[in-house]
């Protein structure tokens, strides 16, 4: 069994129900998640009987770094790790005005098939463990000598397509024994499985939620987000509001700025309409050119214009800064690029 795989509640039950006082689950919690320890035989105030139960019955779900990028005109610095079973998976670390940032994937490829994402060009290999999200964001650590402290779950993958990984990912990782991150600094986007939605509101995780909206309109969106046509736009916004309610957060929208397809006056009027109304900002994202899509990113003044409309309208809205536009890669590029090379 992969022991960083366990939240505290499941490594308790294995400790005690073994013979071990509960104590030794926290030491050992600490070690993984606090530490980052992935050898045993490091954990030297555990006693020996212990360590060779650990080491018989357990074992540590590890990844290695196959290849990073390193931006030369920021800090920004991209990761391609190698999974046990051989599987690359991609994450960014991202160094902001407020901190050490890092976005990671949730699953290998993607089901969703959204027009303009490489990540989803062979679809869904499989989902993550909770404990290879961990990995993502230890291993940055690690190489890097610095502390996270913000995460967007925004690489490749639909993490609501991963619900049950991500929870416990989420728990693990905001655990006071281990990391101990505050659930505000972790940010969770979806192309919108409204159900999940609901769900994570009823449960109230508390996590910050994004959309990737990137139309206006029904028509445009599903052409862009193929499980749009199961999940309507003007549900999904009902339901951001629902998650709004229940949890007093704000809902940003992710609208990626494509020259001549969502980029219009109208788009923008379309866009304050469905939102009017909803505590929430939108975030536009000059699009990153993936090979797969023949969308171009759109012209800086559309993207004021949009800007400036949106604005005029009381709608809170920015524009994302492009950091590490040299080692360019949309999520799951980098991967695909490398898996045509091997
Ligand atoms: S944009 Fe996100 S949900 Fe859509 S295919 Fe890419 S990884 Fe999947």
């Amino acid at each position: 069994m992969y022991l960083n795989n366990l939240d505290m509640k499941e490594l308790q039950e294995i400790i005690t129900q073994n013979g071990f006082p509960k104590f030794r689950s926290e030491q050992i919690f600490r070690w993984i998640h606090k530490n980052l320890e992935d050898n045993f035989t490091q954990m030297h105030n555990l006693p020996k009987d212990l360590l060779d139960y650990l080491k018989n019955k357990h074992t540590i779900d590890k990844m290695t770094i196959y290849k990073r990028f390193n931006s030369t005109e920021d800090e920004t610095k991209k990761y391609l790790f190698r999974l046990n079973d051989g599987n690359i998976i991609e994450s960014v670390y991202l160094k902001y005005h407020f901190g050490e940032s890092a976005c990671i994937s949730s699953q290998v490829g993607c089901a969703m098939g959204c027009s303009f994402c490489a990540s989803t060009k062979n679809g869904k290999l499989r989902d993550l463990r909770a404990s290879e999200m961990l990995g993502q964001v230890y291993e940055i650590q690690k190489d890097l000598g610095i502390s996270i402290n913000s995460i967007v779950v925004m690489g490749s993958g639909e993490p609501f397509d991963n619900y049950e990984n991500l929870k416990k990912f989420i728990e693990i990782i905001t655990s006071p024994e281990g990391k101990n991150l505050s659930i505000r600094k972790i940010t969770v986007s979806t192309c919108g499985l409204i159900p999940s939605i609901y769900r994570a509101a009823d449960e109230n995780i508390g996590f910050h939620l994004a959309i990737s909206l990137h139309a206006a309109n029904q028509t445009k969106r599903e052409k862009l987000i193929p499980v749009a046509k199961k999940y309507p736009i003007t549900d999904l916004v009902k339901s951001c509001r629902y998650y709004t309610e229940k949890t007093g957060r704000r809902v940003t929208y992710e609208y990626v700025m494509i020259h001549h397809v969502n980029d219009s006056l109208q788009d923008a009027e379309e866009l304050v309409s469905l939102l009017r109304n909803s505590i929430c900002l939108v975030n536009l994202i000059p699009l990153n050119h993936v090979t797969e899509f023949e969308g171009t990113q759109s012209t800086s003044q559309s993207i004021a214009m949009f800007y400036n409309y949106l604005k005029k309208n009381k709608i809170n809205v920015t524009i994302r800064r492009e950091l590490g536009k040299d080692i360019n890669a949309a999520c799951g590029q980098l991967r695909n690029q490398s898996m045509e090379n091997q």
